[in-house]
């Protein structure tokens, strides 16, 4: 297979964990004989400096053109007070508008070795493995009228939460495919007593279920979820949800398996004529100006983003599961960066993503 990467190590620690996962990828790529082609963009503070703008047309021209996109992390101290026009997180939101990304993807896993990390005791979290798919395009983050005004002596404020049909299926068709690559469960997260947004919600995934009758489909309203990630995560399988659910519940389930270093994460669009689908890779951590340069981020979240990729935008299950296999085999064996508190002396960032290749069987 042909691979068409955009690498865009942005800011901070991000060029360290990104140079990490593109050594995990050509490793991969040479091992079952994928040709791979990267690129090199800017996005956020770097590029800022470089180009005026945190998110260059031409990166943007980068993006389109890429199959996927590998993210480090944006965001320097120095733009802290700049105008929103001029911070680096205006790139990020920039690159994930362009790409059209609907579904973030994000894998909750409860690796054994890291069992005493979580706050949960360890008969609950053990063997914890579902993924988060969240709406990210819609609902009450976009939806018209919003705002605050003064009406009769009295201020007001409005948000609108709206969904279409074709939001709610496009959405829904991606958790339904992912479950058939995973344990065949789907759980749909609404609050359909309450809502209407909920109840159609609810009803359009319901319809979209019946094309996949080899996947289980069952719903529970979002005060249930919240409830249940905490007293019996191992339940899940595919958790499908709404834009503002998702953001809540995603955190809580990133909680469950220990170090945001190691937490990844995938934005998925719409699939591209070649069959991969559009998606921008990245770990759910930040720049973490406080460690940059210094060789001891962990890289295993953006390593994790390399395993999304491959899964995800390229169907490759095989080398997606290697990855993760090394990934485990690389946290029981120890030698792991400080925030995982090693007990000898912690590896280097760099040292972390070799071990990882060297795990890749
Ligand atoms: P952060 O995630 O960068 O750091 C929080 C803490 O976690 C820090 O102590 C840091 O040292 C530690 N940490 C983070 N990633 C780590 C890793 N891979 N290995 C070891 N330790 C790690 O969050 P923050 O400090 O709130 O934000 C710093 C900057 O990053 C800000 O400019 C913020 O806007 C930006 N940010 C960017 C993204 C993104 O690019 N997606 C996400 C969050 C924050």
């Amino acid at each position: 297979m042909h691979l068409k990467i955009l690498s865009l190590p942005g800011d901070g620690i991000g060029p360290e964990v990104t140079c990490e996962a593109l050594r995990v990828l050509r490793h991969v790529a040479a091992q079952w004989n994928h040709s791979l082609e990267v690129t090199e963009g800017l996005l956020g503070g770097i590029a800022i400096h470089q180009t005026g703008s945190p998110f260059p047309e031409e990166t943007a021209r980068l993006a389109a053109d890429a199959d996927a996109t590998i993210m480090g992390a944006v965001g320097l101290p120095e733009f802290d007070n700049a105008p929103p026009e001029k911070r680096p997180e205006k790139g990020l939101l920039g690159i994930r508008k362009a790409l059209g990304v609907f579904a973030n993807l994000r894998p909750v896993r409860a690796y054994a070795s890291q069992l005493d990390s979580s706050p949960l005791k360890n008969h609950l979290v053990e063997g914890t493995d579902m993924i988060i798919v969240r709406e990210l395009t819609g609902g009450i983050y976009y939806g018209t009228p919003r705002g605050i005004s003064e009406e009769n002596g009295e201020t007001r404020a409005v948000n609108t939460m709206t969904y279409t049909r074709g939001e709610i299926e496009r959405v829904s068709h991606m958790a339904f495919h992912l479950a058939r690559t995973r344990r065949k469960k789907v759980t749909s997260v609404d609050k359909s007593n309450v809502l209407e947004n909920s109840q159609l919600w609810r009803r359009v995934v319901v319809e979209v279920a019946r094309d996949y009758p080899d996947v289980a489909l069952d719903h529970l309203l979002v005060d249930n979820c919240a409830m249940q990630l905490i007293l019996n995560p191992r339940r899940f399988d595919v958790v499908l949800t709404e834009n503002m659910f998702g953001d809540i519940l995603s955190d809580e389930g990133a909680v469950l398996a220990g170090s945001i270093g190691m937490l990844p994460s995938a934005s998925i669009g719409a699939r591209r004529p070649s069959g991969a689908w559009v998606g921008l890779y990245e770990p759910v951590h930040g720049s973490a100006p406080d460690i940059a340069g210094q060789n001891k981020a962990n890289p295993l979240g953006a390593i994790g983003s390399v395993a999304a990729m491959l899964q995800y935008s390229f169907g490759l299950q095989a080398e997606a599961a290697a990855v993760d296999r090394a990934i485990e085999a690389v946290l029981t064996s120890g030698h792991v960066t400080a925030d995982l508190r090693p007990s000898g002396a912690p590896a280097t960032t760099e040292q972390v993503g070799q071990a990882v290749c060297a795990a890749i069987k």
